[in-house]
């Protein structure tokens, strides 16, 4: 299985327009976020998770040229509005299945209306939409889709199984229930939220996230989301031994 982060940073991106801090003016190309999004490998097939809206940047510089799922976590702008983007990738991969939950059908449907009308004519984003309800496999992994919470919104994360091996991504979150945290035990990688130091009202801080790290103890956590608080070379010296700040075009091969 190989990881892609195609992008590591909050819904304004990093540098943010306009501002001239330190993370922000930074020469360091990991300072350097297009919005959050992965892309998961398994036996050649490519999930996408979220089209965010950098994707047609983040496809050309991962040479990115086929799909065979799209998985979306919550409809946030920054997550979805690359999803008119996959076109290209249709000429080559044909219709692409696209999994969400039903919370999130309901958006996106309103939000690309134009790509679900029946018999138009102009060129639209070849998916087909399959709603989420519990487990199910797909291209030789067991997806467990898992329920956390976005301020007040319920977000997708998913957990992904193949023999001896689990990997989660939680994005958009400020609070993990009971039950998902308990799906969320053995992990060897968890992708987690992390978007500053100070309180945010939909996303897990620095401090948070590593709270959940600590309580969960997967074998090695990548944190993302994050916001230019977070400049990357000074905060990974303060991070422990099994976690470190993700950055965009960041490959893990498990
Ligand atoms: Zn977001
Ligand atoms: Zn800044
Ligand atoms: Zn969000």
């Amino acid at each position: 299985m190989k990881i892609t982060f195609l992008g590591t940073g909050t819904s304004v991106g990093i540098p943010m327009i306009g501002c001239q801090c330190e993370t922000c003016l930074s020469c360091d190309t990991r300072d350097k976020r297009l919005r959050a999004s992965i892309v998961l490998e398994n036996h050649g097939k490519k999930i996408l998770v979220d089209p965010s809206i950098d994707f047609r940047q983040q496809a050309l510089r991962e040479r990115l040229d086929t799909l065979d799922a799209i998985f979306v976590t919550h409809c946030h702008a920054d997550h979805v509005f690359g999803l008119d983007d996959i076109r290209p990738i249709n000429f080559r991969s044909g219709v692409i299945g696209c999994y969400a939950s039903e919370t999130t059908w309901r958006e996106l449907k309103r939000i690309f209306s134009y790509v679900f009308k029946p018999f138009s004519l102009s060129s639209l984003p070849q998916i087909f939409a399959h709603t989420i309800e519990g487990k199910f496999s797909i291209f030789g992994l067991e997806v467990t889709p898992l329920e956390v919470i976005h301020g007040r919104l319920p977000v997708t994360a998913f957990r992904f199984n193949k023999t001896a091996l689990s990997v989660a991504y939680v994005t958009d979150c400020n609070i993990i229930p009971e039950n998902t945290l308990e799906q969320l035990q053995n992990l060897d990688l968890l992708i987690l939220d992390a978007l500053r130091h100070r309180e945010h009202p939909t996303h897990l801080t620095l401090e948070k996230s590593l709270k959940y790290i600590e309580q969960l103890r997967p074998r090695r956590a990548l944190l993302t989301h994050m916001s230019h608080d977070l400049k990357h070379e000074v905060v990974s010296n303060e991070l422990p031994e099994n976690v470190a700040l993700a950055y965009d075009g960041l490959q893990v091969n498990l």
